[in-house]
């Protein structure tokens, strides 16, 4: 009998998008499977730290025998589960959560790099990243609750929250210098 050989066979394996925060696949892979938090970390017998993860609370930070155990269960290689958390020297603001619904409509998922500190607006569409539904102004939920697609409040797809988002200028200085420019334009 082969027990090391990775993913459990009666577990359904969920692909990590590329760019996945950890919350959202590890809620991904908890749907799928209907598992709860504490339940997928006795599985790995890693113990309750799945839930606190999945809110982006990292102290203690996860440790490399922890992702190791956690990978065979959804099997994912551990560094895919690195990749999932912020690259090494990136500050990360876990509240609040945020989203560019330009790019969920190209791939339903939240990225990780929209929790970095020094990221406000998304790299790919230039618009500003959204940090609540801008319709009904419910906060968005911790990622792995997002399974829906939908506002949690009003029930507005987060795809189309891109037509919401605001084009970014090329710097925050810029941004602020248009609103406190005194220059009228004469029409
Ligand atoms: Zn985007
Ligand atoms: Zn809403």
């Amino acid at each position: 009998m082969m027990v090391d050989s990775g993913i459990q066979p009666w577990l359904f394996e969920v692909e990590p998008y590329p760019g996945e925060s950890l919350s959202h696949f590890l809620g991904r892979f908890r749907h799928q499977n209907r598992l709860t938090a504490n339940g997928l970390g006795k599985m790995a017998g890693i113990g309750a730290v799945i839930g606190r993860w999945e809110r982006f609370h990292l102290n203690p930070y996860p440790t490399k025998a922890q992702f190791e155990a956690l990978g065979k269960v959804v099997g994912v290689a551990s560094e895919q589960l690195w990749a999932m958390l912020p690259a090494k020297g990136e500050g990360m603001k876990c509240d609040p959560i945020r989203l560019c619904g330009a790019c969920y409509g190209e791939s339903p998922c939240h990225r990780i790099e929209w929790q970095y500190k020094s990221v406000w607006q998304c790299p790919r569409h230039h618009l500003k990243l959204l940090s609540k539904c801008p319709n009904c102004g419910a906060k968005f939920k911790v990622p792995a609750l997002w399974n829906d697609g939908f506002c949690s409040r009003c029930h507005l797809s987060f795809s189309s929250l891109a037509n919401w988002q605001k084009p970014a200028s090329t710097s925050k200085r810029d941004s602020q210098s248009d609103i406190q420019s005194p220059v009228k334009r004469i029409t």
